[in-house]
């Protein structure tokens, strides 16, 4: 039997999205319409058969394609979100258990330091073990004025963006073994910033230098760091604050793909850079942009 081809530009949502906002943070359950995440769609082939994966915004968008995916690849995953979004991340947990996996939720804080020392820590006892740091958590919202922009806004952005890699990572060494993989998550926004998302883009290319460094710090341990840069997806971030309201229809439709991305169509990526089909790979970014450019 073969394998159905589908045309790229009209696989997934290409019309016009309806124009929707809640607070951050979103659920992903209240969205219209609700994004793949590969619950249904995702066919995993047991490339991570036995690993423990611990997963940042794993109960929505990127993040919960990359830990559904991980499941039905044969891996048990831990995630991480905040507690409001504890809805989300139990349909992952419900998803991760169906296909025979184990599921531990970890909501918290990222931009404390001290939480991120105990989610790393309570992931490999509940896990019984770690191999894989998934970092996708992020915050992003849109300002069209440096005037406005406020100092707090800042501090959070980089807080949970980028300093909280440096304290779930330096956690996370005490347990990572030869063979264990690192996974960042930048924007193609590292390469084209929007005039309105100063703060996100800064830290978004500070996530490609970070990746690119610790790569080259852990290379001798044998543990690889990759990174991947997402262009339009359709996801909570997006309707929470990520983009202007009246940007919300069209999202997407700039890119030469002409529509925004599912977050499904991001896992096969995250599954490649931790399993061992990408052992001679490190330090890169892989763009995941319908069609942007991302150097
Ligand atoms: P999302 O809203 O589904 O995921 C973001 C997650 O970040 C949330 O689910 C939340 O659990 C987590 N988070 C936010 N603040 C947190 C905090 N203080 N502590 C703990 N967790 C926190 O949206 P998404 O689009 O899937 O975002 C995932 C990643 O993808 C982000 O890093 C984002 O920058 C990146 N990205 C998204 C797009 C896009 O178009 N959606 C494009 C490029 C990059
Ligand atoms: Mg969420």
């Amino acid at each position: 039997m073969s394998e159905q081809i589908y045309n790229p530009t009209t696989k997934y949502h290409h019309t016009k999205f309806q124009k929707q906002k809640q607070t951050a943070p979103a659920l992903q359950c209240d969205m219209k319409p609700i994004p793949d995440c590969g619950e249904k769609s995702y066919q995993g082939h047991q490339r991570l058969a036995g690993r423990k994966m611990l997963v940042t915004g794993g109960d929505s968008g990127i993040g919960r394609a990359a830990a559904i995916a991980y499941a039905k690849e044969g891996a048990d995953v831990a995630i991480n979100y905040l507690s409001f979004e504890q809805k989300d991340a139990e349909d992952v947990a419900k998803v991760i258990e169906s296909v025979g996996r184990k599921a531990v939720l970890i909501p918290g804080d990222l931009s404390d330091e001290s939480f991120c020392k105990k989610l790393v820590k309570q992931a490999h006892d509940k896990l019984g073990g770690l191999d894989n740091l998934t970092l996708v958590a992020g915050k992003q919202t849109a300002v069209e004025d440096i005037a406005k922009l406020t100092t707090e806004q800042i501090v959070k952005t980089f807080e949970i963006n980028v300093f909280s890699l440096f304290w779930v990572v330096k956690a996370a060494l005490n347990y990572l073994k030869p063979g264990s993989t690192i996974i960042t998550t930048s924007s193609v926004q590292a390469f084209q910033p929007s005039g309105n998302l100063l703060d996100y883009a800064s830290t978004k290319s500070a996530i490609i230098a970070f990746s690119r460094g610790l790569a080259k710090q852990l290379a001798s341990k044998g543990i690889r760091v990759n990174c991947v840069a997402p262009g339009p997806v359709w996801t909570p971030l997006q309707i929470c604050g990520g983009q202007p309201s009246e940007a919300i229809p069209e999202f997407g439709k700039q890119t030469p793909l002409q529509r925004a991305g599912q977050p499904v169509e991001l896992c096969g990526v995250y599954v490649h850079l931790a399993s061992e089909e990408s052992s001679y790979t490190t330090a890169e970014t892989y763009g995941v942009t319908g069609g942007y450019h991302t150097n």
